[in-house]
Protein backbone atom coordinates (compact mmCIF):
# COMPACT_ATOMS: atom_id res chain seq x y z
CA UNK A 1 0.00 0.00 0.00
CA UNK A 2 0.99 3.37 -0.97
CA UNK A 3 2.15 5.96 2.03
CA UNK A 4 0.05 8.93 2.39
CA UNK A 5 1.89 11.55 1.22
CA UNK A 6 -0.39 14.56 3.51
CA UNK A 7 -3.62 15.20 4.83
CA UNK A 8 -5.16 18.06 2.74
CA UNK A 9 -7.96 19.84 5.11
CA UNK A 10 -9.41 22.51 2.67
CA UNK A 11 -12.41 22.94 5.90
CA UNK A 12 -10.49 23.54 8.66
CA UNK A 13 -12.74 23.77 11.47
CA UNK A 14 -10.68 24.69 14.27
CA UNK A 15 -10.55 28.00 15.51
CA UNK A 16 -8.93 30.17 18.33
CA UNK A 17 -11.65 29.36 20.64
CA UNK A 18 -10.27 25.94 20.90
CA UNK A 19 -6.37 27.03 21.41
CA UNK A 20 -6.60 27.71 25.42
CA UNK A 21 -3.98 30.12 26.86
CA UNK A 22 -0.92 30.64 24.78
CA UNK A 23 -2.12 34.45 24.69
CA UNK A 24 1.35 35.61 23.19
CA UNK A 25 1.82 32.71 20.57
CA UNK A 26 -1.85 33.35 19.19
CA UNK A 27 -1.09 36.82 18.80
CA UNK A 28 1.84 36.04 17.44
CA UNK A 29 0.11 33.80 14.95
CA UNK A 30 -2.95 35.81 14.26
CA UNK A 31 -0.42 38.01 12.24
CA UNK A 32 -0.24 35.17 9.62
CA UNK A 33 -3.63 35.01 9.75
CA UNK A 34 -3.56 38.37 8.58
CA UNK A 35 -0.82 37.90 6.14
CA UNK A 36 -2.91 34.77 4.82
CA UNK A 37 -6.63 36.75 4.17
CA UNK A 38 -5.13 40.36 3.16
CA UNK A 39 -1.38 40.02 1.47
CA UNK A 40 -1.93 43.24 -0.50
CA UNK A 41 -2.27 45.16 2.78
CA UNK A 42 0.99 44.11 3.54
CA UNK A 43 2.71 44.13 0.11
CA UNK A 44 1.35 47.59 -0.51
CA UNK A 45 4.64 49.12 0.66
CA UNK A 46 7.03 47.12 -0.90
CA UNK A 47 7.00 45.04 2.20
CA UNK A 48 7.36 40.71 1.99
CA UNK A 49 5.12 38.43 3.10
CA UNK A 50 7.28 36.01 5.31
CA UNK A 51 7.27 32.68 4.60
CA UNK A 52 7.77 30.47 7.49
CA UNK A 53 7.23 30.38 11.01
CA UNK A 54 8.82 27.37 13.71
CA UNK A 55 7.00 26.74 16.47
CA UNK A 56 9.07 25.16 19.51
CA UNK A 57 8.07 24.09 22.70
CA UNK A 58 7.72 20.92 24.60
CA UNK A 59 5.38 17.48 23.49
CA UNK A 60 1.54 18.21 23.61
CA UNK A 61 1.56 22.04 24.03
CA UNK A 62 -1.01 22.53 21.06
CA UNK A 63 1.61 23.57 18.48
CA UNK A 64 -0.45 21.37 15.65
CA UNK A 65 -3.56 22.78 17.23
CA UNK A 66 -2.62 25.96 17.04
CA UNK A 67 -1.56 25.86 12.93
CA UNK A 68 -5.02 23.96 12.08
CA UNK A 69 -6.43 27.14 13.85
CA UNK A 70 -4.60 29.65 12.00
CA UNK A 71 -5.99 27.32 8.61
CA UNK A 72 -9.51 27.27 10.46
CA UNK A 73 -9.17 31.07 11.12
CA UNK A 74 -7.84 32.66 7.64
CA UNK A 75 -10.34 29.57 5.96
CA UNK A 76 -7.58 28.35 3.72
CA UNK A 77 -6.24 24.42 3.10
CA UNK A 78 -4.20 22.74 5.45
CA UNK A 79 -1.27 20.47 3.91
CA UNK A 80 0.25 18.99 7.01
CA UNK A 81 2.97 16.07 7.17
CA UNK A 82 5.38 14.87 9.90
CA UNK A 83 9.19 15.01 9.60
CA UNK A 84 9.32 11.20 10.74
CA UNK A 85 7.19 10.26 7.78
CA UNK A 86 10.61 11.09 5.71
CA UNK A 87 12.74 8.89 7.72
CA UNK A 88 10.03 6.04 8.20
CA UNK A 89 8.00 5.97 5.18
CA UNK A 90 9.90 8.00 2.22
CA UNK A 91 12.84 6.54 1.73
CA UNK A 92 14.31 7.21 -0.97
CA UNK A 93 11.80 9.93 -2.32
CA UNK A 94 11.73 12.43 0.25
CA UNK A 95 12.84 15.07 -2.10
CA UNK A 96 10.14 14.53 -4.36
CA UNK A 97 7.51 14.13 -1.71
CA UNK A 98 8.69 17.37 -0.76
CA UNK A 99 8.38 18.91 -4.44
CA UNK A 100 4.91 17.48 -4.78
CA UNK A 101 3.83 18.71 -1.24
CA UNK A 102 5.17 22.68 -2.00
CA UNK A 103 3.46 22.44 -5.82
CA UNK A 104 -0.08 21.15 -4.37
CA UNK A 105 -0.06 24.06 -2.16
CA UNK A 106 1.08 26.76 -4.34
CA UNK A 107 -2.16 25.80 -6.68
CA UNK A 108 -4.51 25.69 -3.81
CA UNK A 109 -2.91 29.23 -2.47
CA UNK A 110 -3.64 30.59 -0.71
CA UNK A 111 -2.75 27.86 2.08
CA UNK A 112 -1.11 26.70 4.66
CA UNK A 113 1.97 23.79 4.68
CA UNK A 114 2.58 22.37 8.19
CA UNK A 115 5.76 20.17 9.15
CA UNK A 116 5.11 18.55 12.03
CA UNK A 117 8.53 17.15 14.05
CA UNK A 118 10.82 19.12 11.66
CA UNK A 119 13.78 17.93 13.04
CA UNK A 120 13.58 14.77 11.75
CA UNK A 121 14.66 15.83 8.33
CA UNK A 122 15.67 19.53 9.93
CA UNK A 123 19.09 18.56 12.02
CA UNK A 124 22.14 19.67 11.34
CA UNK A 125 23.66 18.57 7.82
CA UNK A 126 26.82 15.93 8.53
CA UNK A 127 25.72 15.27 12.12
CA UNK A 128 24.87 11.47 12.45
CA UNK A 129 21.48 11.07 13.73
CA UNK A 130 21.92 7.07 14.44
CA UNK A 131 18.44 6.62 11.94
CA UNK A 132 20.84 5.43 8.91
CA UNK A 133 20.90 7.12 5.69
CA UNK A 134 21.95 10.45 6.67
CA UNK A 135 22.26 11.89 2.94
CA UNK A 136 18.57 10.74 1.90
CA UNK A 137 17.69 12.81 4.81
CA UNK A 138 19.77 15.80 3.80
CA UNK A 139 18.41 15.59 0.09
CA UNK A 140 15.10 15.75 1.58
CA UNK A 141 16.20 19.11 4.15
CA UNK A 142 17.78 20.45 0.83
CA UNK A 143 15.21 20.31 -1.15
CA UNK A 144 12.78 21.79 1.62
CA UNK A 145 15.02 24.82 2.02
CA UNK A 146 15.20 25.31 -2.46
CA UNK A 147 11.48 24.79 -2.57
CA UNK A 148 10.96 28.02 0.24
CA UNK A 149 13.65 30.07 -1.15
CA UNK A 150 11.89 29.25 -4.52
CA UNK A 151 8.79 30.77 -3.58
CA UNK A 152 7.68 33.90 -5.22
CA UNK A 153 6.86 36.85 -2.84
CA UNK A 154 3.24 36.98 -3.79
CA UNK A 155 2.76 32.59 -3.80
CA UNK A 156 0.96 33.28 -0.71
CA UNK A 157 1.97 30.01 0.84
CA UNK A 158 2.87 29.99 4.71
CA UNK A 159 4.64 26.81 5.92
CA UNK A 160 4.56 26.39 9.65
CA UNK A 161 7.06 23.85 11.20
CA UNK A 162 7.30 22.75 14.56
CA UNK A 163 9.53 21.26 17.34
CA UNK A 164 10.68 20.66 20.49
CA UNK A 165 14.13 20.06 19.26
CA UNK A 166 14.96 23.93 18.30
CA UNK A 167 19.10 22.99 19.39
CA UNK A 168 19.07 19.93 16.53
CA UNK A 169 18.20 22.18 13.67
CA UNK A 170 20.09 23.36 11.01
CA UNK A 171 20.94 27.25 11.21
CA UNK A 172 20.33 27.54 7.43
CA UNK A 173 16.53 26.86 7.97
CA UNK A 174 16.24 29.82 10.54
CA UNK A 175 18.37 32.22 7.97
CA UNK A 176 15.83 35.54 6.72
CA UNK A 177 13.15 34.29 3.74
CA UNK A 178 12.76 30.27 5.41
CA UNK A 179 11.68 30.35 9.49
CA UNK A 180 13.13 33.30 10.38
CA UNK A 181 9.75 33.36 12.62
CA UNK A 182 10.34 31.36 15.85
CA UNK A 183 7.29 31.12 18.15
CA UNK A 184 7.27 29.88 22.06
CA UNK A 185 4.56 27.57 23.22
CA UNK A 186 5.41 26.68 26.25
CA UNK A 187 3.88 24.25 29.29
CA UNK A 188 0.94 26.21 30.28
CA UNK A 189 0.64 27.33 34.03
CA UNK A 190 -1.95 26.94 36.74
CA UNK A 191 -3.85 29.59 35.20
CA UNK A 192 -3.64 28.24 31.43
CA UNK A 193 -4.44 24.98 32.54
CA UNK A 194 -7.91 26.08 34.01
CA UNK A 195 -8.66 27.49 30.35
CA UNK A 196 -7.35 23.89 28.96
CA UNK A 197 -9.42 21.95 31.54
CA UNK A 198 -12.44 24.04 30.35
CA UNK A 199 -12.23 23.66 27.14
CA UNK A 200 -11.90 20.00 27.47
CA UNK A 201 -14.72 20.09 29.55
CA UNK A 202 -17.25 21.55 27.57
CA UNK A 203 -18.02 18.08 25.75
CA UNK A 204 -18.06 15.70 29.23
CA UNK A 205 -21.56 15.29 31.28
CA UNK A 206 -20.04 16.38 34.61
CA UNK A 207 -21.33 17.28 37.94
CA UNK A 208 -22.44 20.35 39.66
CA UNK A 209 -20.05 22.30 40.71
CA UNK A 210 -16.50 20.71 39.53
CA UNK A 211 -14.28 22.77 40.90
CA UNK A 212 -11.44 23.92 37.80
CA UNK A 213 -9.40 26.11 40.03
CA UNK A 214 -8.50 22.83 41.86
CA UNK A 215 -8.05 20.40 38.69
CA UNK A 216 -5.32 22.98 37.35
CA UNK A 217 -3.81 22.84 40.67
CA UNK A 218 -3.40 19.28 40.75
CA UNK A 219 -1.78 18.78 37.74
CA UNK A 220 1.82 20.67 37.43
CA UNK A 221 3.78 20.14 34.70
CA UNK A 222 0.73 18.84 32.79
CA UNK A 223 0.56 19.90 28.93
CA UNK A 224 -2.46 20.81 27.22
CA UNK A 225 -2.49 16.97 26.07
CA UNK A 226 -2.47 15.83 29.45
CA UNK A 227 -5.41 17.41 29.74
CA UNK A 228 -7.56 16.20 27.19
CA UNK A 229 -6.27 13.07 28.52
CA UNK A 230 -7.32 13.11 31.97
CA UNK A 231 -10.93 14.48 30.93
CA UNK A 232 -11.35 11.63 28.11
CA UNK A 233 -10.22 9.10 30.99
CA UNK A 234 -11.97 10.63 33.96
CA UNK A 235 -15.50 10.13 31.50
CA UNK A 236 -14.34 6.30 31.03
CA UNK A 237 -13.88 5.70 34.46
CA UNK A 238 -17.43 7.26 35.43
CA UNK A 239 -18.81 5.16 33.16
CA UNK A 240 -17.03 2.00 34.09
CA UNK A 241 -18.23 2.82 37.66
CA UNK A 242 -21.95 3.32 35.98
CA UNK A 243 -22.47 6.97 36.80
CA UNK A 244 -24.51 9.95 35.33
CA UNK A 245 -21.76 12.09 35.63
CA UNK A 246 -17.96 13.03 35.79
CA UNK A 247 -16.65 14.06 39.54
CA UNK A 248 -13.91 14.61 41.41
CA UNK A 249 -12.36 11.78 41.92
CA UNK A 250 -12.73 10.35 38.66
CA UNK A 251 -10.63 13.07 37.75
CA UNK A 252 -8.27 12.22 40.45
CA UNK A 253 -8.22 8.87 39.69
CA UNK A 254 -7.33 9.36 36.08
CA UNK A 255 -4.25 12.36 37.05
CA UNK A 256 -3.04 9.11 39.12
CA UNK A 257 -3.34 7.03 36.15
CA UNK A 258 -1.53 9.64 33.49
CA UNK A 259 1.07 10.45 36.24
CA UNK A 260 1.88 6.65 36.02
CA UNK A 261 1.94 6.55 32.39
CA UNK A 262 4.10 9.72 32.11
CA UNK A 263 6.12 7.92 34.77
CA UNK A 264 7.02 4.95 32.81
CA UNK A 265 7.43 6.77 29.53
CA UNK A 266 10.20 8.77 31.29
CA UNK A 267 11.54 5.62 32.52
CA UNK A 268 11.87 4.24 29.04
CA UNK A 269 13.48 7.54 27.90
CA UNK A 270 16.18 7.88 30.87
P1 LIG B 1 3.61 17.27 19.60
O1 LIG B 1 4.84 18.11 19.78
O2 LIG B 1 3.59 16.03 20.45
O3 LIG B 1 3.21 17.05 18.16
P2 LIG B 1 1.75 19.44 19.84
O4 LIG B 1 2.39 20.57 20.57
O5 LIG B 1 1.60 19.54 18.37
O6 LIG B 1 2.41 18.09 20.27
P3 LIG B 1 -1.04 19.06 19.81
O7 LIG B 1 -0.98 17.84 18.95
O8 LIG B 1 -1.50 20.31 19.21
O9 LIG B 1 0.33 19.27 20.51
O10 LIG B 1 -1.94 18.77 21.09
C1 LIG B 1 -2.57 17.52 21.28
C2 LIG B 1 -3.97 17.74 21.83
O11 LIG B 1 -3.87 18.28 23.17
C3 LIG B 1 -4.77 18.76 21.07
O12 LIG B 1 -5.46 18.18 19.99
C4 LIG B 1 -5.74 19.25 22.14
O13 LIG B 1 -6.79 18.35 22.33
C5 LIG B 1 -4.89 19.24 23.39
N1 LIG B 1 -4.25 20.54 23.64
C6 LIG B 1 -2.91 20.80 23.66
N2 LIG B 1 -2.68 22.09 23.93
C7 LIG B 1 -3.90 22.68 24.08
C8 LIG B 1 -4.32 24.02 24.35
N3 LIG B 1 -3.45 25.02 24.54
N4 LIG B 1 -5.66 24.25 24.42
C9 LIG B 1 -6.55 23.26 24.25
N5 LIG B 1 -6.20 21.98 23.99
C10 LIG B 1 -4.91 21.69 23.90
Amino acid sequence: SKAKLFDEKVDVKTSFKDVAGLEGAKEEVQEIVDFLKFPEKYTALGGKIPKGALLVGPPGTGKTLLARAVAGEAKVPFFSLSGSDFVEMFVGVGASRVRDLFKQAKEKSPSIIFIDEIDAIGRARGKSNMSGSNDERENTLNQLLTEMDGFGTNSNVIVIAATNRADVLDKALMRAGRFDRQIYVDLPDVRERKEIFEVHLRPLKKEEGLDTDFLSKQTPGFSGADIANVCNEAALIAARNGKKAVGKQDFLDAVDRIVGGLEKKNKIIT
